[in-house]
């Protein structure tokens, strides 16, 4: 079932206060996420996946393009309904919880209007479905935590409200590896277990591979690529998709092939495929004209090589 569709949605950001330049730091993206299901998506810092988080969460609202919700078009009149169904965790627990409330206390707001003894209950309950122990955590404050520990109260932060649709911006980037894995684990066993929908963003296509079922790859403010999970790491179709995974290090693999360059600038992105200056496959109409999202399978590849006009025979 369709849960959100995301329709030629972008965000013009303003850089600077005084001498405002603009930027277009998602532009005209399209795609679905399917209620139950976990969509990683991917890209390198600057690629817009955090925008785009923060759109689905409500935080932010697009400056173009139209949103819908279960087939509801998204307005201000009727943001509440949603607002409602969806949490945002962070990469940085440390900076997403108040320093100066007890973990408690944090949960407890987030529940405020229930009766105080059902509250106390489910912050209980949510503690240990988090696998963290109320006794101890309950009233520590943020600082007397691990980060591993703050991680999960942040998760337990969000899952007590019974959220059905959950963002989750790199919440294992700031973490030990083995720290990492736990949490990894834990954030798919309560999909599964409560069947929430994530949205699980990431730079790192490795963790992308483990949580989900289908991948986006954001490439400096576009979808360059969606699809099945499977598909897109055993033959990823998009030059830049291809790069991201050569591009891991594996204990086996000893000649990695990063892609070359930098991600570009968005104030004055590359005209046409903005992979242009950085794909080995560049072609002339790739230089003038921005490639649409070409449909083969189930999989979306915005790329002129999908193009049968410029497939070598
Ligand atoms: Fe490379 Fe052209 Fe495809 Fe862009 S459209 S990824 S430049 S081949």
């Amino acid at each position: 079932k369709k849960y959100f569709e995301v329709n030629k949605i972008g965000l013009l950001e303003r850089l600077l206060r005084e001498k405002p330049i603009y930027v277009k730091a998602l532009d005209d993206i399209n795609l679905e996420i399917y209620s139950g299901e976990i969509l990683g998506i991917v890209g390198e810092s600057g690629s817009g996946k955090t925008t785009l988080g923060r759109i689905l969460a409500t935080l932010d609202v697009p400056t173009s393009g139209e949103l819908y919700f279960e087939d509801d078009k998204i307005t201000k009149a009727n943001l509440s309904k949603i607002r409602g169904k969806v949490q945002m965790v962070f990469q940085n627990p440390a900076s997403s919880l108040d320093p100066r409330m007890k973990i408690i206390d944090i949960l407890s707001e987030a529940i405020r209007k229930l009766p105080k003894e059902e509250r106390s209950k489910l912050i209980r309950n949510t503690l240990e479905e988090v696998g963290l122990d109320y006794e101890y955590v309950a009233n520590k404050y943020p600082r007397e935590l691990s980060g591993g520990q703050l991680q999960r109260v942040a998760i337990a932060r969000a899952i007590i409200t019974s959220p059905e649709f959950i963002v989750l911006d790199e919440p294992t980037s700031a973490l030990d590896v083995s720290v990492q894995a736990q949490i990894l684990n834990l954030l798919v066993k309560l999909q599964k277990e409560k069947n929430i929908t994530y949205m699980f963003i990431t730079h790192n296509i490795s963790v992308a591979k483990y949580v989900s079922d289908r991948i986006g790859v954001l490439y400096a403010g576009k979808l360059v690529e969606i699809g099945e999970v499977e598909e897109i790491i055993s033959s990823p179709k998009h030059p830049y998709t291809q790069s991201l995974i050569s591009s891991v290090p594996s204990l086996t693999k000893r000649n990695l092939t990063p892609p070359s360059g930098e991600v570009p600038s968005l104030i004055n992105p590359p005209k046409g495929c903005r992979f242009n200056p950085r794909c080995p496959y560049v072609m002339e109409v790739c230089r003038r004209a921005e490639p649409p999202l070409f449909e083969i399978g189930g999989r979306k590849v915005a790329c002129w090589l999908l193009d049968q006009r410029y497939q070598k025979q």
